[in-house]
């Protein structure tokens, strides 16, 4: 592959065995590495020339990966740049502000480059924002979503969701694999009937699983941080 045809990519790491590790790897697969050792000099170069992608350590010394990911979120020409967070285990709050900040995924520490190198192709060939429109009828194998006419059926039987349920699951199941935080839940379907809260979220689950019996196996929990829906 020609220099013009490769994805860039961007990583930000102060670590430099880190910042070494990645960057080989992701030159190996075919990528074309830019690398930065701070959260400045990532927005410089971010700024630059757009990169397709960004990795992103969220420790970083001087202004932090957060601060990055904000600032780069707030600047229409790097904005829709996708961001890979990096962070150490056990950092559940540092993600959960990360994926609201707009990041679209995240590895924790230690990673190996096999898991960070498919988080980066999945993120890479995940189509721009709203992957399909709010009206297509969704289907996974037994399960229908019908939102159109709000309706989910499993193996063509009709199931009884609240209006709030609906909303969750369609939510999710319309970005398969994304994780979302309670907060961007309750954001996203706040004001369409009533107020939920973050931890009403977690009952809302409860009972779409239960009411959606075996499919309801799809909706996962990813621990401190929210909730997906696996394809
Ligand atoms: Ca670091």
């Amino acid at each position: 592959m020609s220099e013009m045809g490769k994805k860039h990519v961007l990583v930000v790491e102060d670590e430099e065995d880190i910042l070494e590790l990645v960057g080989y790897n992701l030159a190996k697969e075919g990528y074309q590495v830019t690398k930065a050792a701070s959260g400045e000099e990532a927005l410089r170069l971010a700024q630059a020339r757009v990169p397709n992608l960004i990795v992103l350590d969220l420790m970083l010394p001087g202004m932090d990966g957060l601060e990055v990911c904000r600032r780069l979120k707030r600047e229409s020409r790097t904005q829709h740049i996708p961001v890979v967070i990096l962070t150490a285990k056990g950092e559940e709050p540092d993600i959960v502000a990360g994926l609201e900040l707009g990041a679209d995924d995240y590895v924790t520490k230690p990673f190996s480059p096999r898991v960070l190198l498919a988080r980066i192709g999945a993120v890479l060939r995940r189509p721009e924002q709203a992957d399909t429109g709010p009206e297509k009828i969704l289907t996974f194998e037994n399960l229908a979503i019908h939102p159109g006419r709000r309706e989910v059926r499993v193996d063509g039987e009709l199931v009884d969701l609240t209006y709030t349920e609906f909303g969750v699951l369609h939510l999710l199941a319309r970005r398969p694999g994304w994780v979302f935080t309670r907060y961007q839940i309750v954001d996203a379907i706040r004001g369409e009937h009533y107020a939920v809260t973050e931890r009403a979220v977690d009952v809302q689950i409860v009972g779409l699983r239960k009411k959606l019996g075996e499919a309801g196996a799809r909706i996962k929990t990813v621990r401190g941080v929210g909730y997906k829906f696996q394809e």
